[in-house]
């Protein structure tokens, strides 16, 4: 059965739902996105996602494509129409359609709003239990990480590059600093118990999962530090794991061929994890 998706104030099957070749996005990648989680059928941490949607907007000068209140009832309508139960929502706005120019077109030029559902499995995932083998990659991103932007094709790049190393993921580094993974924040508790996380700048996303993985950790009365770490810290660390919307956390279990602590997901992990699915499914509207 096909998906009902949101496109520019209409909902529609997924196989009637179209967007403009001359759409910047499509052009230019010149958009934003969010994924916002789905448990039991209700969104988790929506409130943090919007707020970060309008800052990533505000620092490339777009303007929201609607008001937050109708951003809830277009993901509320979504997982209802699709019977989501768990999964997420994916919204993206770009700035919409204009002849070819790189300067941005005047404001009449209306934004294109998409937003889509997608059945996953969250809570139980293989690579979860298993623990995820990484490497380390030079990060040759764009410098504005900190925006959500749809131009994610080096983050794909390196995620094949893990792939065909036969691991799952990577990690991006620069001067031998560990700045975040492809599509999650990294993590690491030291041998002193310490948590380790680089600190917010435009070298990274400010993942959401992160901020709650930080509550979590202190909750847990674990000392946090944001700072830079390096690589080799990470290889010596007791455990080491991501957080993103769509694995929660991740315990990491390899870094560069070299196996973190006895090479299962770590308890700490596991813990932090297992807090943050409580705190999730309570505040999820
Ligand atoms: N870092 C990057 C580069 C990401 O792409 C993502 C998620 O897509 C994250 C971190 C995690 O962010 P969040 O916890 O808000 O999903």
């Amino acid at each position: 059965m096909s998906r009902v998706v949101y496109v520019n104030g209409e909902y529609l099957a997924e196989e009637d739902a179209k967007v403009s070749v001359f759409d910047r996005g499509f052009l230019f990648a010149d958009g934003i996105y969010e994924v916002t989680t789905v448990f039991d059928g209700k969104l988790v941490d929506f409130n943090s996602h919007i707020i970060r949607l309008k800052r990533s907007l505000d620092e490339i000068d777009m303007k929201p494509a609607c008001s937050n209140e109708e951003l809830l009832n277009i993901h509320r309508q979504l997982v209802n129409k699709n019977n989501l139960d768990e999964g997420f929502v994916y919204l993206q706005v770009t700035r919409g359609v204009a002849d070819r120019d790189f300067l941005y077109p005047d404001d009449k030029t209306p934004t294109t709003l998409v937003v889509f559902t997608q059945k996953k499995a969250i809570i139980k995932q293989p690579l979860i239990e298993r623990g995820a083998k990484i490497i380390t990659v030079e990060d040759l991103r764009w410098g504005r990480r900190d925006v959500k932007t749809i131009q994610l094709l080096f983050s794909s790049m390196a995620k094949m590059q893990a792939k065909s190393e036969g691991v799952d993921d990577a990690w991006f580094v620069s001067d031998g600093m560990i700045n975040e993974g492809t599509s999650n924040n990294a993590f690491i508790l030291t041998q002193d118990n310490v948590i380790v996380t680089r600190h917010l700048s435009n070298e990274i996303l400010h993942g959401i999962t992160r901020v709650a993985v930080l509550k979590c950790a202190k909750a847990l009365n674990l000392t946090v530090e944001e700072r830079p770490f390096t690589i080799e810290e990470a290889q010596k660390a007791k455990e080491a794991f991501v957080s993103s919307s769509t694995l929660c956390i991740c315990p990491v279990i390899e870094i560069d061929g070299v196996t973190i602590g006895d090479g299962k997901p770590g308890a700490v992990s596991q813990q932090i994890r297992e807090a943050y699915l409580i705190e999730a499914h309570k505040s999820a509207v």
